[in-house]
């Protein structure tokens, strides 16, 4: 499977080339929001996952880019936790040899505690940490992370990426309704940040408005939203209603594979994945869009969810 996905068009990051180099939900963590489903493969271990060789991944990358549009961002994200691929540094450098493209890398932010993965991204124009409790408990309740990680280690391994780090930082909070978004909770955040080293550019303020591949959670409202953001002050932003993240709006090529796969067959996502040679994330976005316009239904269970067109799709 490829390891470039998109480029996808992305309220923050604009257009983003999008860089899987981990195996699917490999992850630090097992948020209860994910939209990829449960952590397979928790771990903190970090490896080489052998996805693609460096020489590879320059050319792939140089051709992705030559056929265009530009994308704004190289963005390292994907199917589970970048910071794990042990070569992150080698893949960012290499990336960084191909264009002037700023890159990115989106972190859960479970691995800033260990120096090397630290040290590994500080080649990178932007991180992207995600912060979605202000406590220990919190972190315990939605995160799930392995044992090794702590509150702690996470937020002192931020202090120190935010205090040497050259590029830019961005945190993203996922506030969701009834677990992290009482007026106690949102103050614990405001006296975190206003703790933080104020090279931390932006706070985005998120809440999930997917269903997520377990169960679905019930955004924050937008009046909490606002209380958090007003609290936090100038660098806070909303990202609620990412409709540009609407694949309708990205290459419409990859949906209408999607529609012509399902009026064979009812397909799981990897299955989706493998036969459209897309990467997984790319499949998501696609089958999510889909649901939410009724195109399509499920069934099974949440390890094996088959996909399937409704009636009037497949006449
Ligand atoms: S950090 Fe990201 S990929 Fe990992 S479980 Fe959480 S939401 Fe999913």
């Amino acid at each position: 499977l490829s390891v470039f996905y998109g480029p996808v068009l992305s309220k923050r990051f604009g257009r983003s080339l999008g860089i899987d180099i981990i195996d699917f939900k490999c992850c630090e963590y097992d948020c209860i929001y994910c939209q990829l489903g449960r952590t397979t493969d928790k771990r903190v271990g970090r490896k080489h996952f052998e996805k693609i060789k460096i020489e590879d991944f320059k050319r792939g990358l140089e051709d992705k880019i030559k056929r265009g549009p530009k994308p704004d961002f190289i963005t390292f994200s994907g199917s589970g936790e970048p910071l794990l691929e042990k070569d992150i540094a080698r893949y960012i450098k290499a990336a960084k040899s191909v264009s002037d493209i700023p890159v990115a890398v989106l972190t859960g932010g479970g691995l800033l505690g260990l120096d090397d993965a630290l040290q590994d991204i500080m080649e990178a124009d932007l991180i992207k940490v995600s912060v979605d409790g202000p406590n220990e408990e919190l972190l315990q309740k939605i995160n799930r992370p392995c044992s090794q990680i702590s509150f702690k280690k996470n937020i002192e391994g931020l202090g120190r990426l935010a205090a040497s780090f050259g590029g830019r930082i961005w945190v993203e909070i996922m506030m969701i309704g009834g677990i992290n978004d009482d007026m106690g909770t949102i103050n614990a955040f405001k006296s975190l940040f206003d703790g933080l080293n104020a090279s931390i550019e932006k706070i985005h303020l998120n809440t999930p408005t997917r269903p997520s591949a377990g169960s679905f959670f019930k955004p924050t409202g937008s009046q909490k939203l606002k209380v958090l953001k007003d609290l936090l002050g100038d660098r806070a932003e909303i990202v609620k209603d990412l409709k540009s993240d609407d694949p309708a709006e990205g290459p419409k090529a990859g949906l209408e594979d999607v529609i012509e796969m399902l009026k064979r067959r009812p397909c799981t996502l990897e299955e989706l994945s493998a036969a459209l040679d897309m990467n997984i994330n790319e499949v998501i976005k696609l089958i999510s869009f889909m649901l939410s316009k009724s195109m399509i239904s499920c069934s099974g269970t949440d390890k094996d969810k088959y996909y399937y067109l409704r009636k009037k799709e497949t006449v």
